[in-house]
Formats: structure tokens, C-alpha cells, sequence
């Protein structure tokens, strides 16, 4: 569905990702973990089209996106949830969710019946509809930024980070909530510092180091894996 092969970012003369290799395949929840400055963002900001590759290649069911921009790369079928976590403050839920449907824009219907299976999926959202944006939790605006994100209809979604900085038990009903997602079919690359929580839903993993790829399996083998928190903790 994602294949990655010898991607590189660079920012000048810093080397942020050195030629990783990675895949996704359909219906798969993969989680991309490590330390902060591992390079995780750098890689999601790439696949995004929102930072040119240095090298290597990225194909979405075989098409080569790679050079795509951000329009382009969510009209082939990728949506990205950055870690920023930007709602637009001063326009309310609704308005939101409608720009996430940007590329779909013709489709009115379309995009009604989906957001009526986002508001059965977000019911806060629902209830907060006609709300300023820039009025909500922490957490619902976590979730505005995912049902944004689903509005563009992608089938595959990458999310960079979506617990940070959120209470507990918000992140507990975030994980859930990726759980349900990926039941629906959706394939899922997830960056992730909660390590525990990422792996309770990861299909696989990937643990980055220094911009490189330092271990993968199955989420039970990196999870007994013994050399994890090492390179988790980039010690
Ligand atoms: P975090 O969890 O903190 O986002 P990360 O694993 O996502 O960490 P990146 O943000 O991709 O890591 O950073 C990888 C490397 O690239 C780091 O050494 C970082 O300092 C560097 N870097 C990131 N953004 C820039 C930038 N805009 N300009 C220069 N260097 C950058």
C-alpha cells in the first residue's frame, strides 16, 4: 500500500533521515517510534509532499509520490495529521471539518454522509458543531484534527504524535479511537513517543535512531525486543 525505499531528508548540511526503507501494507497498523530528533517528523513531513526528498522513493499503491506536493499527495489517497495539531481557532467545528474536504468539494452529498459517519464516530464533535474551533479541549481538537483529516477520504492515514500532551485518560480514548479506525479498514502509519500504548495497537513497528532504522518486527517482537529501550532512549 506505503512502500518506502532509501528515503533521505536533509535540512542544509543536517542529515535528518538517512535512506530508511519502510512499508505499509493495506489494512496495517504500523507504528514509527523513537527518541525525539530520530527523525520521525522529517519522515511523515516528507511522505506529506510538505518537505522535499533528498533521495529514495515513495510509492502509494504504486504510484510514485515522491515529488508530490501536499494537494497531490492527499488526492492520491494519504491524509496526514501533523503534530501541531492546528485547528482554525476563530471557525467552528463544521467550518473545520469542511476544509478537510477541500479535494472533494464537488461532492456535497458525499461529503455529508461522511461526516455523519464521523459525528457517529466523534459524538463531542457532533455536539460541538456550530462552536469555535479555538473553544475546544486539547483532546477534541485532537480528534477535530483526525476528522479533518478523514474528511479528505484517505485510505491511509499518518498521525505524528497524536497523544502528546494530552491527560491520560484523553490518550487512552485517542488510542481507542485509532483502534476503531484501523477496524474500519483504514491503513495507519502512527508516530508515537508512548511506546507502551503504540505498540498495544501497532501491527508492526519500525524504532528510528539518528535518521536511521535501528530495529522492526512484529509489535510483540519489538516489544521483547532487549535492546529497545536503548535505542528508544537513543542511549
Ligand atoms: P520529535 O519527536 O521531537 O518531533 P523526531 O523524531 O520527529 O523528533 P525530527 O523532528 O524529524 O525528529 O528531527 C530530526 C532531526 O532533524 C533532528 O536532529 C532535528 O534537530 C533536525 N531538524 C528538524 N527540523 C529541522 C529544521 N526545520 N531545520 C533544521 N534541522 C531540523
Amino acid at each position: 500500500m506505503l512502500e518506502i525505499t532509501g528515503l533521505s531528508v536533509n535540512y542544509g548540511t543536517i542529515r535528518a533521515v538517512r535512506g530508511i526503507s519502510l512499508t505499509v501494507a493495506r489494512g496495517e497498523l504500523v507504528s514509527l517510534l523513537g527518541a525525539n530528533g530520530a527523525g520521525k517528523s522529517s519522515t511523515i513531513k516528507c511522505i506529506a509532499g510538505a518537505l522535499k526528498a533528498a533521495g529514495g522513493s515513495i510509492v502509494l499503491e504504486g504510484q510514485d509520490i515522491t515529488a508530490a506536493n501536499p494537494e497531490q499527495v492527499i488526492r492520491a489517497g494519504l491524509a496526514t495529521v501533523p503534530e501541531t495539531r492546528d485547528v482554525f481557532p476563530d471557525l467552528t467545528v463544521a467550518e473545520n471539518l469542511m476544509l478537510g474536504a477541500y479535494i472533494h468539494r464537488r461532492d456535497q452529498a458525499g461529503n455529508r454522509q461522511n461526516l455523519e459517519r464521523l459525528h457517529t464516530l466523534f459524538p463531542r464533535l457532533a455536539e460541538r458543531s456550530n462552536q469555535p474551533a479555538g473553544t475546544l479541549s486539547g483532546g477534541e481538537q485532537q480528534m477535530l484534527v483526525i476528522a479533518r483529516a478523514l474528511m479528505a477520504r484517505p485510505r491511509v492515514l499518518l498521525l505524528d504524535e497524536p497523544s502528546l500532551g494530552l491527560a491520560p485518560a484523553i490518550v487512552e480514548r485517542i488510542f481507542e479511537m485509532i483502534e476503531t479506525l484501523k477496524k474500519s479498514g483504514l491503513t495507519i502509519l502512527l508516530v508515537e513517543q508512548n511506546v507502551n500504548q503504540a505498540l498495544a495497537v501497532a501491527d508492526r513497528a519500525y524504532v528510528m535512531r539518528l535518521g536511521a532504522i535501528v530495529a522492526s518486527g512484529t509489535a510483540e517482537e519489538i516489544r521483547s525486543g532487549s535492546d529497545l529501550s536503548a535505542h528508544y532512549l537513543g542511549g
